[in-house]
């Protein structure tokens, strides 16, 4: 029932158009730039101003005079107000050549503990409200740091140095984010176009995972259509007809259902309207809650999986999916990504996932 509750929430939110209550932090508008350009940001940073006790209205004076740092929100010393200081469809110099794909938040730097540890439980509600609005999860949730390893163009290590400096770590504050969300579930971070399928981007490709050699766990699965009936289940997989895949071509899914004949095979899907939802381990067509993964009449447009072997064998599941907008099959995914590295999760954010195909096995199969 607590995801219905949420959904309610979410509604309710839509309907009336500002921040949740729970939020305490107060947000202003107060454009001081339009940025260098157009911005369709793909994730958010979070930054740490280093310049120790400046307020963030310091920020907002000084960004208002000379706009060529100036960054999307900043946040006040002990959390209390965000500004809001450029549009977030605007262009900002912030994280060097990842600078087309974020927008973000400058922390004010506290210079005591009793701020710090407000300020973290503000920025914490104010990611995690930011992440919801947008549909996404912390896989889209950044530390400068992070957008200078993967895209460079800067050597900026912030917000890690500051939080360390009162006992935090940035992997910390993505799990109070996640916890926030409702999930606790820390995602990796999203691939750089945005599409869990096609991922090239740190020399992967699926030869990268071992060879199966053909002994498989049998997997039973099955998606239901959007508003409609169950498809019929299909075990394994097949390249040749119908039966060797879940789902309904060009159709939308709401639920899917998974199972394997030994050990543990844990899912969740990703909805268009509610991001990832609970990881289920168990199959049952009675329960809509634990026995599937879900929400009756939302659309799923990704599906994670991961295989826990009972014993001493070692095997994953790999999967693949297709969707209603591009042609054919998107790469192979094992496990969450985790195991050897690949994409974390089947599907195309945005777009219906029609069709699934799983296998476990100790290799894989293509
Ligand atoms: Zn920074």
């Amino acid at each position: 029932m607590r995801r219905f509750r949420w959904i309610a929430a979410v509604a309710v939110l839509a309907a009336v158009a500002v921040p949740v209550k729970a939020e305490a932090y107060n947000q202003v508008t107060d454009y001081v730039s339009s940025g260098h350009g157009y911005l369709n940001p793909q994730y958010l940073v979070i930054h740490e101003t280093a310049n120790p006790g400046a307020s963030a209205w310091n920020h907002v004076q000084l960004w208002s005079r000379d706009d060529t740092y100036a960054v999307n929100y900043v946040m006040e010393l002990d959390g209390s107000t965000v500004y809001h200081t450029v549009p977030d469809n605007r262009l900002c110099w912030q994280v060097g050549n990842g600078n087309g794909y974020v927008y973000g938040i400058e922390l004010a730097h506290a210079t005591n503990a009793a701020d710090f540890s407000k300020q973290w439980n503000e920025a914490v509600k104010w990611a995690g409200d930011q992440l919801r609005s947008r549909g996404w999860d912390t896989s889209r949730l950044l530390s400068h740091y992070d957008c200078s390893q993967r895209w460079g163009g800067s050597d900026h290590t912030d917000p890690i140095g500051y939080f360390r400096s009162y006992g935090k770590t940035w992997a910390q504050f993505k799990q109070a984010v996640a916890d926030y969300l409702g999930s606790g579930y820390v995602a990796p971070i999203a691939p750089t176009d945005g599409n869990g399928g096609t991922y090239g981007g740190s020399g992967y490709s699926s030869s990268a995972f071992p060879k199966s050699s053909g002994a498989c766990v049998n997997v039973h699965y099955a998606l239901h259509n959007r508003g409609g009936d169950w498809n019929s289940e299909v075990t394994n997989f097949n390249d040749s007809d119908e039966d060797g895949f879940a789902g309904m071509p060009y159709g939308s899914h709401d639920m899917l259902i998974a199972w394997a004949d030994t050990g543990t095979l844990r899912y969740r899907v990703h909805t268009k309207e509610s991001g990832w939802l609970d990881w289920v381990q168990a199959a049952s067509y009675s329960d809509s809650v634990n026995g599937m993964a879900g929400v009756w009449g939302q659309t799923i447009d990704g599906v994670q999986m991961y295989y826990v072997t009972e014993s001493g064998d070692y095997r994953q599941v790999y999967y693949r999916s297709q969707d209603v907008d591009h042609a054919g099959y998107w790469s192979e995914v094992c496990d969450d990504g985790t195991t050897y590295g690949g994409d974390d999760y089947a599907g195309f954010y945005g777009h219906a996932l029609d069709r699934l195909q799983v296998y476990i096995s100790d290799g894989t199969r293509r």
